[in-house]
């Protein structure tokens, strides 16, 4: 996310005129990128990622945890007064969707292989926002009440939505129009009149709130239902959707706020062209279940247990804007939407299609460009927007390939979602902004991030072609975000130091499959998913695996695939991995892999993993798969333990293991030795 604009967002029916507008005018944009940067190359891998942070304020006297949104200002300190000390330190720090969120990026992006640095860059991240945060509650006297505020890369808060889990006083005590949820009130979103609008328009544009129904994990003394589904008379008619919404063994989520309120780890990478960056991006389409199933860290919301591990179908349906007619069901309260259709316009219903997914979802369609590719591997039903595919493929400024262009004409089946006053007239030979209206909120596994029309083949200040990889849910320590950043790294280098090597191509059907799969609860022990029988062969078959066969097989896993060749590339090894253990100068690299290598293999838990147990074994713990306050706050002190390698209490040993724990407590970074 980037800088926020100034300016007035348009309530759904005003934006809803400038629809056909934003496309038509993005796609000419689009089309001037391309006429400036499609012969681009050479470009180095420079990449960097982005961590998401949940501010907490902690209560040691009630044993309470709580979303802190009163210290968003915290971001305004970053952009004005601290920015010379971010700049100095390389690191930035981003508004999210969130009040009580913070997003951190390094200032500058990385150049190639850089080691233990990508740690120590998280780490500066995290200690400054610890600084700021615990300076504020010093200043206010919350330390002297046996409080503090601090920063944690939790995937989801368990708590949210429950009674006290936001620091302010009565939150209901005024209605929340934005989102109109039985559970989130409007302060979880960020003040700037971007978001609740955003969150607004979803609801309306869909008519109806946004349903999420979450497997509830099913124990001894767990009710049928949900049984904090209420119903309330504040808003007519989405108060009456709850309990027609609600389904036996499954937890109910109404709002954007529980998906866009989560965090996660994403990746981007800069590829030398545009047609490395297509390869790049196909081949990493079945790693993002793969690596979403082993990097899980997602299992309770709102108060309950979940029968699933990550977060990821809850922020699909979060931000779910297709009306009940679009999604091919009936809407939840029919009388009040009597057609099916939302609030689109009486000229849009006349041109509706069926759109299977959500714009938050898996990748839809590989982009080809290569001559592994072929065109029966986009085999899911992918709706697209006709018109845009001809003029991409038609047209005077720089007509795109027959793939490539259906990519971005179904990006362009979306509506507009959020749309300024101020910048409905762009100059399309110099803004991106349109293109990136509909290319910013098709939230997909992958990203394809074209560059802007400065980037000329000459113009190195500016990026390139790059691609991002968005599944990873975000980890407690900069330890396991470094880790799973780093192998993805190798994982890229690798394919871009061999592109002609690596056919990673399985049919697309195979890889929402997947998806689906890696939800699944301890998938990472228990699932099979479909993995390449051959990566150097031009055939595109399948066979199903578990997740330690997949990183550890010796013909196909990734560790030997991908880690172990680039790794004797690089000249760090001379066969496999695991020689680094005996180098000093990549110790800490031998320890990322085995992280994943001891996950994937079931040697120790994933967070998700670590999470259930903690709180099935709490003290507290009835057997109904509630987190109550209690065992939240004690789960947050462990997880708050775990981030600063404390192991007072044995939690890091618990969630790492002994020889992962003793190396973390005794190694330092090297930058600090
Ligand atoms: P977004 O939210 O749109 O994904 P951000 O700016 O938050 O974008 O994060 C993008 C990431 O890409 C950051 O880690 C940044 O360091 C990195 N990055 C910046 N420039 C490049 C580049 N030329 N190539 C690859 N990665 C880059
Ligand atoms: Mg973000
Ligand atoms: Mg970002
Ligand atoms: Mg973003
Ligand atoms: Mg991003
Ligand atoms: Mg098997």
């Amino acid at each position: 996310m980037g800088l926020l604009a100034a300016g007035t967002p348009l309530p759904w029916t005003e934006s809803r005129k400038y629809n056909n507008h934003i496309r038509k005018q993005g796609i000419e944009q689009l089309l001037y990128v391309f006429q400036a940067a499609a012969k681009r190359d050479n470009d180095p891998l420079l990449w960097g990622d982005e961590i998401e942070y949940m501010m907490l304020e902690v209560d040691h006297n009630n044993k309470n945890v709580m979303l802190d949104v009163t210290h968003d200002f915290i971001l305004d300190r970053f952009a004005e007064v601290d920015y010379p000390l971010c700049v100095a330190n390389d690191v930035l720090y981003h508004p999210e969707y969130g009040r009580f969120m913070l997003e951190a990026t390094p200032a500058s992006p990385y150049d190639g292989y850089v080691d233990e640095y990508v740690e120590f860059n998280m780490k500066k991240r995290r200690d400054l926002a610890k600084f700021r945060l615990n300076q504020f509650a010093e200043e206010e006297g919350l330390l002297l009440q046996r409080k503090n505020l601090v920063p944690i890369s939790l995937t989801t808060f368990p708590r949210m939505g429950r009674s006290d889990f936001l620091n302010i006083e009565n939150p209901w005590d005024h209605k929340n129009s934005a989102s109109r949820s039985l559970y989130l009130p409007d302060e979880v979103i960020n003040r700037h009149v971007r978001f609740p609008t955003l969150t607004a328009n979803i609801r309306i544009r869909r008519g109806e709130k946004v349903c999420m129904n979450i497997p509830m994990f099913k124990d001894q003394f767990t009710p049928e239902t949900d049984d904090t589904v209420y119903e309330r008379d504040w808003f007519v008619p989405e108060d009456k959707e709850s309990l027609k919404a609600t389904k036996p063994g499954f937890i109910y989520l109404d709002a954007m706020g529980f998906g866009m309120g989560s965090s996660c780890l994403q990746v981007t990478f800069q590829a030398p062209n545009i047609n490395l960056a297509r390869y790049v991006y196909d081949s990493l389409v079945n790693f993002a279940p793969i690596m979403l199933a082993a990097s899980a860290a997602a299992p309770a919301f709102k108060g309950w247990l979940a029968d699933q591990d990550v977060r990821w179908n809850v922020i699909s349906g979060a931000v779910d804007c297709r009306t009940p007619w679009e999604r091919n069901t009936e809407p939840i309260l029919p009388k009040y939407n009597k057609d099916g259709m939302g609030g689109l316009s009486e000229d849009a219903k006349k041109s509706v299609q069926r759109i299977p997914k959500s714009r938050y979802s898996t990748v839809d369609l590989y982009l080809g460009g290569n001559e592994f590719f072929n065109r029966t591997l986009n085999d899911t039903d992918v709706p697209i927007n006709e018109k845009v595919l001809k003029t991409l493929l038609e047209n005077d400024k720089a007509p795109l390939d027959y793939d490539l262009a259906k990519h971005f004409a179904h990006l362009y089946i979306r509506d507009p979602i959020s749309v300024f006053e101020e910048s409905i007239d762009q100059d399309n030979k110099t803004s991106t902004n349109h293109f990136e209206n509909l290319q910013s909120t098709n939230w997909q596994t992958l990203r394809f991030k074209p560059p802007t029309q400065e980037a000329v083949p000459s113009n190195k200040r500016v990026p390139g072609w790059r691609v991002e990889f968005r599944p990873l849910e975000v980890q407690l320590t900069d330890f396991e975000n470094a880790a799973y950043s780093t192998m993805l790294y190798l994982i890229v280098e690798y394919l871009l130091t061999f592109p002609d090597r690596i056919n990673a191509y399985i049919p697309m059907s195979q890889v929402w499959d997947n998806m689906h799969t890696a939800h699944h609860t301890d998938a990472i022990l228990n699932e099979h998913f479909y993995w390449k029988n051959s990566f150097e062969s031009s055939d595109f078959n399948t066979s199903m695996h578990s997740i330690n066969e997949i990183f550890h097989s010796m013909e196909n896993g990734i560790f030997n695939k991908f880690i172990n060749p680039i790794l004797r590339h690089k000249g760090f090894v001379s066969k496999d991995w695991k020689e680094l253990k005996n180098s000093s100068k990549h110790l800490r690299t031998y320890y990322y892999l085995k992280l994943i290598s001891d996950r994937t293999s079931g040697k120790i838990p994933s967070i998700a993993k670590y999470i259930r147990n903690f709180i099935m074994n709490h003290k507290d713990y009835r057997h109904d798969s509630r987190v109550s306050k209690s065992i939240n706050y004690d789960l947050i002190m462990a997880c708050e333990r775990i981030t600063n390698l404390d192991n007072s209490n044995n939690d890091m040993t618990d969630l790492f293991g002994d020889d992962i724990t003793n190396y973390l407590i005794h190694s330092k970074l090297s930058f600090e030795k």
